[in-house]
């Protein structure tokens, strides 16, 4: 289902992406983690952009 609300888009967007991944374990931490939250791994990437409210 295609997300065509601008404002819901939004947070749908934050919430999905904006978030960091850790390389190593997988574990999802918040954008402003520099270590991850189950390892303690330093090695984390940004989530990738995909094709949220593009049909
Ligand atoms: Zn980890």
């Amino acid at each position: 289902m295609p997300i065509t609300d601008p404002e819901k888009f939004k947070i749908v967007y934050q919430r999905a992406l904006y978030k960091k991944i850790c390389r190593k374990c997988g574990a999802i931490n918040p954008p402003t983690a520099t270590k991850c939250r189950r390892c303690k791994s330093k090695n984390l990437r940004f989530k990738k952009v995909g094709k949220i409210g593009k049909g």
